[in-house]
Order: C-alpha cells, then sequence, then structure tokens
C-alpha cells in the first residue's frame, strides 16, 4: 500500500473509490505483492531445485489458488476440502502435498485416490498405510525435530509437547514399520512454526533433518515447511530469506553430495506469501470518548479477522480518509459483543465518524479464519491484478446464515 499525494493507492488504484465501490468492510488483495514474494523466496533459493508449495490456509480463495497456480507454485494442503479446491483450481495432484494431522484414515484413504503427494505424521497412520499400499504408494514423513521456535506458543508446532510429527526420537520405531512394509518414502518434512525470525533454527531443523535422511535412500525432496515472518510493525524483525538462502542453500548442497544425488529442496510459506498483500477496509462507526481512552468502533470485528484477538498479532491501522494529521491516540474496536480489539493506542490520523481505516496484513489467516459470530455477515474479496480491480467473492447476504440450517415448525411436531 503506498502513499502517494496522500492519498492510499495499490497498483494506481485509489483504496478509498474502491471502498465506495464495493462497500465496508472489504478484504482486498494486491497479486504483485504476492508475485514479489514467490520471486524474492526464488531468487534467494536459486542455487538448489527450489520447489514452492503455497500454504493455502492461509488465503484459500479459488481465484487466489489459480493466480499461484498460474504464477507456477505447487500447493501445501492441510484438509481433504482444501485438496478438493487445489484440484478444482487447477493444480496437478503430483503439485500439492497434503500434511493432515489427527484425520482418520479414511481421509487419507481419499487423498492417494486423487493422487496427491501424502504427509504422514504420525506411528498409527502410518502402519495403516503401509499395511493398505505397501510399496505400490509412495509418502513423505512429518517429523518432529523437537526445536520451540515460532514466535506465540499456540503457532508453534516443532516442540516435544506438540501434537505434530513423528518424534525424531522413534526413529527406530519409524524404520521398522517402513522396513516391514517396504514403504517408499521418498520426502521428509518438518514444520517448527511460524513467525521465526531466527535463522539458526532453520539451520537446525534442516541439520536435523539432514543427518536422519541418510537412512532413507529414496529420497526426491527435503521439505522445511515454513515459519517466514513478515513485517507487521516498522520496527520488527523479520526473517532475512535472502541470508537463509544463501546458509541454507549451502547447507543443503553439501547434504546432496553427502546423500549421492540432487534433492529438491521444498517449502512451504503461506504468511510470507500472502501476509502483506491484504487488506481489511472498515468504516469508523462511532469515536466514543471513555474515562481511559478514545475507542474508534468500526463495522467489522474479530468475526473477520481473529489474528489480534486470537494472537496478540499487531496490525497497523492507517486512516484512508484522513491522511494529513494530527495524529492522536485511539483504541480501535470491533463490533462484536465481547472484547473485540484490533490495536491498542495507536497513533492514527485524527479519526472522524465514517472516516475509512484500512487493517494491514490482512491477507493470511484473515479471511480463512473469519466465522458467522453474532450472525453477521463475512466481507466480500477483492483482487488487484495489473492495475484492475476484480471482485472474487461477494459479500454474503441473510440467506447464507440460513443455508443448511434447517427450520422446525413446532406447531406440527
Ligand atoms: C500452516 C502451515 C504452513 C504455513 O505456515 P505460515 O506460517 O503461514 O507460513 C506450512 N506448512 C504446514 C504443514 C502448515 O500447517
Amino acid at each position: 500500500m503506498e502513499l502517494i499525494n496522500k492519498r492510499y493507492q495499490i497498483q494506481g488504484l485509489d483504496l478509498l473509490k474502491l471502498s465506495e465501490k464495493y462497500g465496508t468492510p472489504v478484504y482486498i488483495y494486491d497479486a504483485e505483492i504476492i508475485h514479489r514474494q514467490i520471486e524474492s523466496l526464488k531468487k534467494s533459493f536459486e542455487a538448489v531445485n527450489l520447489k514452492i508449495k503455497y500454504a493455502c490456509k492461509a488465503l484459500n480463495n479459488i481465484s487466489i489458488l489459480k493466480l499461484f497456480k498460474y504464477y507456477g507454485t505447487g500447493l501445501d494442503t492441510v484438509s481433504i476440502e482444501e485438496v478438493q479446491l487445489g484440484l478444482m483450481a487447477g493444480f496437478e495432484p503430483s503439485e500439492i502435498i497434503y500434511t493432515p494431522n489427527c484425520v482418520d484414515f479414511q481421509e487419507i484413504k481419499r487423498a492417494v485416490e486423487l493422487g496427491v503427494v501424502i504427509n504422514i505424521d504420525n506411528i498409527s497412520i502410518l502402519e495403516q498405510f503401509g499395511h493398505e499400499y505397501k510399496d505400490s504408494v509412495p509418502c513423505c514423513i512429518r517429523l518432529n525435530p523437537h526445536i520451540m521456535a515460532g514466535g506465540n506458543y499456540k503457532i508453534s508446532t516443532g516442540h516435544i509437547d506438540s501434537k505434530f510429527g513423528i518424534s525424531i526420537l522413534q526413529m527406530r520405531h519409524l524404520q521398522r514399520i517402513i522396513k516391514n512394509d517396504n514403504i517408499q518414502v521418498i520426502g521428509l518434512h518438518m514444520h517448527t512454526g511460524s513467525d521465526i525470525v531466527d535463522i539458526e533454527v532453520f539451520l537446525r531443523g534442516a541439520n536435523i533433518l539432514f543427518e536422519v535422511a541418510m537412512e532413507f535412500p529414496n529420497l526426491q525432496f527435503i521439505d522445511l515447511g515454513s515459519g517466514f515472518k513478515v513485517r507487521y510493525k516498522e520496527d520488527d524483525l523479520i526473517t532475512d530469506v535472502p541470508l537463509l538462502g544463501e546458509k541454507l542453500s549451502k547447507v543443503f548442497q553439501d547434504f546432496c553430495k553427502e546423500y549421492g544425488r540432487e534433492l529438491e529442496l521444498w517449502f512451504e510459506p503461506g504468511k510470507y506469501l500472502v501476509s502483506e498483500s491484504g487488506l481489511l477496509l472498515t468504516k469508523v462507526n462511532v469515536v466514543k470518548t471513555t474515562p481511559a481512552t478514545v475507542f474508534a468502533g468500526v463495522n467489522s470485528g474479530l468475526n473477520h479477522l481473529i489474528r489480534p484477538m486470537m494472537y496478540d498479532a499487531y496490525h497497523e491501522i492507517v486512516n484512508l480518509t484522513n491522511t494529513e494529521g494530527p495524529t492522536r491516540l485511539y483504541t480501535v474496536v470491533g463490533y462484536i459483543c465481547e472484547t473485540d480489539t484490533f490495536g491498542w493506542d495507536r497513533k492514527i490520523d485524527e479519526i472522524i465518524e465514517t472516516d475509512i481505516l484500512a487493517i494491514k496484513n490482512a491477507g493470511a489467516y484473515g479471511f480463512t479464519m473469519s466465522s458467522h459470530y453474532n450472525a453477521r455477515l463475512r466481507p466480500p474479496e477483492v483482487l488487484i491484478y495489473k492495475g484492475k480491480d476484480y471482485l472474487i467473492r461477494e459479500r454474503e447476504k441473510i440467506e447464507d446464515l440460513l443455508r443448511n440450517q434447517i427450520e422446525l415448525d413446532f406447531h406440527n411436531l
């Protein structure tokens, strides 16, 4: 989002005009930023055979999936429904990796039928997989290297208490099961969490995987998951992806030499690819002064963007209507009937009622985590592509709340 002539724009389109055209609240995504992020990842890892599998739980609108397909990435999916969406968007099954957690074996079988790469994250499922398919269907193994990482306990997945992955301490048990049914392991995977700033954490995890990999002779790829941290506020520390690319490529090349073959290096970023591309535009309904603070109450809430309340996430908020100041201190809150805060004590250009506020970094885990709480409708989604705006999801209507509900007629029961 650029500030040009004191008006905020995306690819030359005025955001205030877009807010008039589509109404508020509305999610707006900038395809150029998605493209920029893909290219920066590719460039950082150009020394190795990199494959990007976009973690589509971050933002899974069908047009966004098609955009990723068009830009040439693969897909990381965590449910059979995401697999189906990916196939509908035109991805080849071989481009999709399916990394579920605690799903039943029927869902795994369904994914095998659909032909996607299966990533198995527990011993019980691996046993069932082996008995069912023997060496006829290859798979990837999700390992848990027991590294504490990530910006928030809720988004850390690689530590000892985590439910994710097969513990590296269970390696012997794992090998027994693999040998017993001659399971063909073509990939090793780890994903230690989100928002990892420290490059050493990636390198430590990678080294553990490389060590273990020597025991798997049929590998085609190593999948290091994700966890890249992006900038949510100006002084945020972020993952230095170019430096990570440089360091990791080198150890990966060394590993490949030792392994005896060149393998593919996979990453599955979600947030890194789409977070900065997205904005949630809201309108200020009420400016309310209390003895403690000045609230700016907007026409959206945790039902549309839950990250601030769920993860204590910081999302920068700017006033699109007034960009001239003076700045004043506001607590920006939503309209949901419980504590529902987008940002505490924010310095924002003076707000009056009906001003349009933009909440930044709303591309990842924004719309996909939205709900109908308080019976509120979900907002539309708009994609800016090559300087034009495209509606990619309509604003919901009251009928959408009642869809699939069955009304009982109690007078006749
Ligand atoms: C959520 C998830 C990702 C993406 O994480 P980000 O922090 O959004 O990049 C990647 N891989 C797996 C298996 C995931 O569950």
